[in-house]
């Protein structure tokens, strides 16, 4: 049974999933006295699965705040020499035609990082002890009592009750959809092909930047880096009109998430690009299916349950992997929740009762705070989907120029990748004690 009702017994927190916004969240939480954490996963056992991610200054930041610096530094990411965020060569020159550089970081560690998502995610998994994640627990629906609490059915015909339920189970999110079932993913028409090799396969090939980049051409783009641990990855796509029912049956349906691919797939596609990325598309040895560019639309509230659930990470906004920003949103979401539970139970006072509405007050801190971002970003993600679309149904070919002066523009997205989760989270609390005020000032007069 859950705790709101007991005085100074700890506050019951549920994680599911054990991705990278889950396993933020409960390192987070656990720091507080006053907060027992358990998470559940429906995987059978935490694999070293997936390719590699990217963790923007703003994501690294908050790890660094959380004290989790061994995650982040050269043993696990990779950072090429250059302190640029972004790089982007001609697709057929492969000169340099335009950077991302950082407007506001100068400690190296908070450079834009590449990891092997298995990495990061075992790094993470080290500060979580392993009897509080219980496996082969997939959470299959949600019933909130207003006295009892949160009561959670997974796959197994178990159940299990909590306080705050905190859904970070991902695109698919079950959490999601016990309280918003008529939510939609839909599929950009992007299909990415990922592979990961030893770093000693790519030493022959000349010309192999030392720093992560990007290669940008008129219909699709290349993207390869060194990963942490002599690793190596490239990143290949494809773009479809995402109504297309041949592409849906052999990109959206017949390819699916981490499916192993016909390597062939990517050499063709980069036939006649420059000899740099074609010796990389050939020298990878194979590639796996990554068509998970789902996108939906803006949920109009994460609070759910009474005020007793919310979500983090893709579970609450699916922007479909765009601006490989996915991973530093849900470890500031995550850190936002977490702001949000001190803010409203600070450490010193975990004597007192923390009532249903402080854990509301909470979520709605951490809504405030986190939400308008993701709306921000959803709206720019949709639009890019819809002008892609567009551009494919009307068979037009950026031409050489359009290409130059996108890149030389660069991609716009320092207010992604340098957010600053504890400034925003300032703002919102500054917001509420000024509207607090008003309150009291009127109710004095
Ligand atoms: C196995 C895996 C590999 C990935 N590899 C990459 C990659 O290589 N590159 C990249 O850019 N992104 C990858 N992603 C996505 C990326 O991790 C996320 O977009 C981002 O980090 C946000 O993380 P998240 O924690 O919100 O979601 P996720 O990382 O997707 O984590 C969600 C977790 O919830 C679990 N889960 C889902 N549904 C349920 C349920 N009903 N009950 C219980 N548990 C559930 C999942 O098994 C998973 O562990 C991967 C995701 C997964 C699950």
């Amino acid at each position: 049974m859950g705790s709101l009702g007991h005085e100074t017994t700890p506050l019951q927190v549920a994680i599911v999933g054990t991705g990278i916004a889950g396993l933020t969240a409960a390192i987070a939480l656990r720091q507080h006295p006053n907060i027992n954490v358990v998470l559940y996963e429906k995987a059978t056992e935490l694999k070293e699965i997936g390719a590699s991610i990217t963790l923007g200054p703003n994501g690294l930041r908050t790890l660094e705040r959380l004290g989790l610096q061994d995650c982040i530094t050269d043993q696990v990411a990779y950072r090429g020499p250059n302190p640029i965020s972004r790089i982007y060569r001609h697709w057929k020159t492969n000169e340099i035609i335009g950077e991302d550089f950082y407007e506001n970081v100068s400690e190296p560690l908070h450079y834009t990082a590449r990891f092997h998502r298995g990495h990061l995610q075992q790094a993470l998994l080290k500060h979580i002890p392993r009897d509080t994640i219980h496996l082969k627990k997939k959470l299959v629906s949600v019933t909130v009592h207003p006295v009892d609490g949160v009561q959670m059915t997974f796959q197994d015909g178990t159940t299990a009750t909590t306080d705050l339920l905190i859904g970070a189970d991902g695109i698919a999110s079950g959490v999601r959809k016990s309280f918003a079932p008529d939510f939609k993913l839909e599929w950009s028409g992007h299909t990415a092909f990922r592979g990961i090799f030893p770093a000693s396969l790519v030493a022959p090939i000349a010309g192999v930047p030392l720093d992560s980049t990007h290669w940008w051409g008129p219909d699709t783009n290349f993207f390869a880096t060194r990963l942490a641990r002599d690793l190596f990855t490239v990143q290949g796509g494809i773009y479809a009109d995402p109504n297309d029912p041949v592409a849906i049956a052999k990109f959206r349906d017949g390819g699916r998430w981490d499916r192993e691919a016909d390597v062939e797939l990517l050499r063709e596609k980069y036939v006649d690009w420059n000899p740099v990325v074609q010796n990389l598309a050939n020298t990878c040895p194979d590639i796996r299916y990554y068509p998970n560019y789902f996108c939906g639309s803006s949920l109009p509230t994460w609070i759910f349950g009474l005020g007793r659930v919310t979500l983090i990470g893709d579970a609450a906004h699916a922007h479909g992997g765009a601006f490989a920003t996915g991973g530093s949103l849900a470890i500031d979401d995550a850190y936002a929740l977490y702001l949000a539970i001190l803010e409203v139970y600070p450490v010193t006072e975990t004597g007192r009762r923390l009532g249903r509405e402080g854990v509301e007050r909470a979520l709605r801190l951490y809504e405030s705070t986190r939400r308008p971002h993701a709306v921000r970003l959803l709206k720019v993600v949709h639009a890019n989907n819809e002008m892609k679309t567009r551009k494919i149904l009307a068979e037009t070919r950026e031409t050489d120029e359009e290409l130059r002066a996108r890149a030389k523009a660069g991609s716009g997205t320092t207010w992604l990748h340098e957010h600053d989760v504890v400034k925003a989270f300032e703002e919102v609390v500054r917001a509420e004690r000024e509207r607090g005020k008003g309150v009291s000032e009127v109710t004095a007069r």
